[in-house]
């Protein structure tokens, strides 16, 4: 992404105060312009308009009091304090310090009156506030409330709460010329939305009185203005991209020819109906002159492998090249490992691109590719970085698109044969989601759907076990082995990048490897080489290793079909999509399969009722319905959980219902050809010299 702040809002070193550090710091935080600073909303409020009495204080709560010093002194205790009670007409309170200097000390003493806020907590000796923000009052002097709740923003590192307070206050200033109302007034009468600047003061600057819970639930108009614009400006996005796309050449591609033909006839099994019928559509879309940019969907195990290997022959068989990007790198080996086992046989050579390699690797790739001695490349989106260059890229499939932004997305079509013809696209997930969403993510995308599995699969039975049984569990996993059957063990990843993280993984490596003796059991190590990663999974794939320790990298794509038994460690720390996808890895060869979900006691009612949804469900919408229940509710599991719902504001989970209002409001822009679409999906989506170029 280009690191220049956008033309249309003055960067953030335009506002006093902001010098270069400053500035790099923000930037980090992806703040360049003022308006990036005005779409970071708070996490949440502090009230202090208006000041309580002591009497009412409550534990937990944040307030402010106002008081008279009645008497200080340290106390030793366990860890030396000053200690203050600080008294109004109604009660008394203590004050406690941990660190203070000397000045400070005296500053607290009797007599003095302090304006205080900070939360009051069970102390041994009755309410407390530790190391309140104070300030001293004079005799007379008026207590200053503020006639604004107090935002907090997200935690930002290296810039204090006051500093962003200060800074998004010139933001909202200055906000007056940088940011037009793009959104029709009609729409937002009809739908009784605030303008912009409006929702913007409301959201950093709720004004006294005003109930929280529905500005932070989402419900707040002025939340669901800012909510409805984001929606509205990706929707244009992936629809404009479309339009572009349309108008743009794509080679004709021949489904027809003779490596397709091999291939089938050479495949161990038969297409299933919904393979066969997604084939023919995407036959359909290669054989004209116009990017194909289409988006297949289908549970866990359908088989999308088939259909993305003969989406990818009708390419090569045309004499194009094409390109498969996985979400990590483990999935990347694994259709590898796939489709060299398919298509190496038919004389189709194949490049693959993994992180870890040498710098040597890395240019003998690049150059099968740019020289087009490879005709297929595979790897995660390395694939699509700037060094990467194709002879004649003619399809780009992405799988498991869901994991990726759909920044990603608007990449790719850059790739093509510069200002010819631009590459199909095919895009793949196994997450189905509700129409809401479809109408944002995938507005633009045609859509094939897979409602079949291959035949033999049996659904899995799922069972949730304490950690308190973990023992028993390990016996489980010892006889089935016995019986020659196979398990992976899962643990919740902890660290959130690319590689695999052994440190959830390995303590439960040795723990096992002592437990089960006379079982080959092998652990999936982030740090190893991908040699090593590739052995042992070819170790697992083959039956030697009979039991597979893993992070949840394994959740998307990896496919052992002999594997029977799933065991979750810590399930309670996983989100819905992200269970159902493990526990796809195993049912998959007609043996009798099964899941086993450990938690930790005792469950939250959120995680009890996502391990009740898995134990309950086999099916892969009903856990989709059911997440997106949860989430809208408030569940929130981090970016990882909701892959490509990157958004500023909007949160599909809960916005969702925007969606279709968004839709019509586009629907009236396009047709009537207005100048604020572009604007909008440069405001919101940024990469406006991107779209220019399509
Ligand atoms: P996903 O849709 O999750 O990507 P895969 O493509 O990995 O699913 O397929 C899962 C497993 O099902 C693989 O082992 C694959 O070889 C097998 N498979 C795919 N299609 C069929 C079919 N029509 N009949 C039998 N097995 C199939
Ligand atoms: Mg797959």
């Amino acid at each position: 992404m280009p690191e220049k702040p956008d033309d249309a809002s003055p960067a953030l070193t335009t506002l006093p105060g902001i010098g270069p550090a400053l500035a790099e710091k923000l930037r980090r935080l992806g703040l360049r312009t003022v308006r990036d600073l005005l779409f970071l909303l708070p996490n949440r409020y502090e009230d202090r308009t208006r000041i309580h009495p002591i009497v009412d204080l409550e534990h937990g709560r944040r307030v402010l009091i106002e008081g008279v010093v009645d008497r200080a002194r340290v106390v030793m205790g366990r860890r030396r304090s000053l200690v203050c009670v600080l008294r109004d007409p109604t009660a008394e309170t203590t004050l406690r310090f941990f660190y203070f200097t000397r000045q400070q000390q005296e500053g607290l003493g009797p007599g003095a009156r302090l304006l205080c806020y900070g939360e009051a907590r069970q102390g041994p000796r009755g309410l407390e506030i530790v190391h309140p923000e104070y300030r001293r009052l004079g005799e007379s002097e008026p207590a200053p409330v503020q006639d604004r709740l107090t935002p907090v923003y997200p935690a930002t590192e290296g810039v204090t709460q006051p500093r962003l307070r200060k800074l998004t206050g010139y933001a909202l200033k200055t906000a007056m010329d940088d940011l037009p109302d793009l959104i029709p007034q009609r729409h937002l009468s009809r739908l009784r939305l605030p303008g912009l600047l409006e929702a913007l003061r409301t959201v950093h600057r709720p004004p006294r009185g005003m109930p929280l819970e529905t500005l932070l639930s989402g419900q707040h108009p002025a939340r669901k203005r800012l909510a409805l614009e984001e929606i509205l400006a990706w929707h244009l996005g992936l629809r404009r991209l479309r339009e572009t796309g349309q108008r743009r050449n794509a080679a004709a591609l021949n489904p027809e020819g003779e490596l397709r033909r091999k291939f089938l006839a050479r495949l161990p099994f038969d297409l299933t109906e919904g393979q066969t019928q997604a084939i023919a559509q995407i036959d359909a879309d290669l054989a004209r002159g116009a990017p194909m940019m289409r988006l297949l969907q289908g549970d866990v195990g359908c088989g999308k492998t088939v259909v993305i290997a003969a989406a990818v022959l009708a390419a090569v068989q045309s004499g194009r090249q094409a390109a498969v990007m996985a979400p990590t790198e483990l999935l990347a080996e694994q259709h590898m490992r796939t489709l060299s086992d398919w298509l190496e046989p038919l004389g189709v050579r194949l490049a693959w691109l993994a992180g870890g390699m040498l710098k040597s690797e890395r240019r003998t790739f690049e150059a099968q590719l740019a020289g087009g001695d490879a005709q297929v490349g595979i790897g995660t989106h390395a694939l699509f970085q700037e060094t990467v260059k194709y002879r004649a890229l003619g399809l780009v499939v992405v799988d498991e698109q869901h994991r990726f932004g759909v920044h990603q997305r608007l990449r790719l079509v850059e790739k093509g044969q510069a200002a010819v013809e631009i590459p199909h696209q095919l895009v793949t997930t196994a997450t189905p989601i509700p129409r809401s969403l479809a109408m944002t993510f995938y507005a633009g995308l045609d859509i094939s759907a897979i409602h079949d599995m291959p035949p033999g699969r049996r659904p899995v039975n799922t069972v949730l076990v304490s950690q308190a049984r973990r023992e028993e569990v390990v016996e489980r996993v010892a006889a089935a082995c016995r019986a020659g059957r196979q398990a992976y063990w899962v643990c919740p990843l902890i660290d959130e990048s690319e590689h695999i993280d052994s440190s959830a993984a390995e303590p439960t490596y040795r723990e096992l490897a002592r437990a089960l003796s006379g079982i080959r059991v092998g652990l999936l190590h982030g740090r190893a080489s991908i040699r090593q990663r590739d052995q042992v999974m070819g170790e697992f794939a083959s039956g030697k290793l009979s039991v597979l320790v893993a992070t949840t990298v394994i959740e998307v794509g990896v496919d052992v079909p002999r594997a029977s038994l799933m065991i979750v460690d810590n399930a309670e720390r996983m989100g819905l999509a992200q269970l159902h996808q493990l526990r796809g890895r195993v049912g998959r060869d007609g043996q009798e399969s099964h899941c086993v979900l450990m938690y930790r006691s005792p469950l939250g009612e959120m995680a009890r009722e996502r391990l009740n949804t898995m134990r309950n469900s086999n099916d892969g919408f009903e856990i989709a319905r059911k997440d997106l229940e949860l989430r809208g509710a408030g569940e929130i599991l981090g970016v990882r959980q909701t892959g490509a719902l990157q958004f500023r504001v909007a949160d599909l989970a809960r916005d969702g219902p925007l969606a279709e209002p968004a839709q019509r409001i586009a629907d009236d822009m396009l047709q009537r050809n207005s100048a604020e679409v572009e604007q909008l999906i440069r405001r919101w989506v940024g990469e406006g010299d991107r779209y220019a170029q399509v």
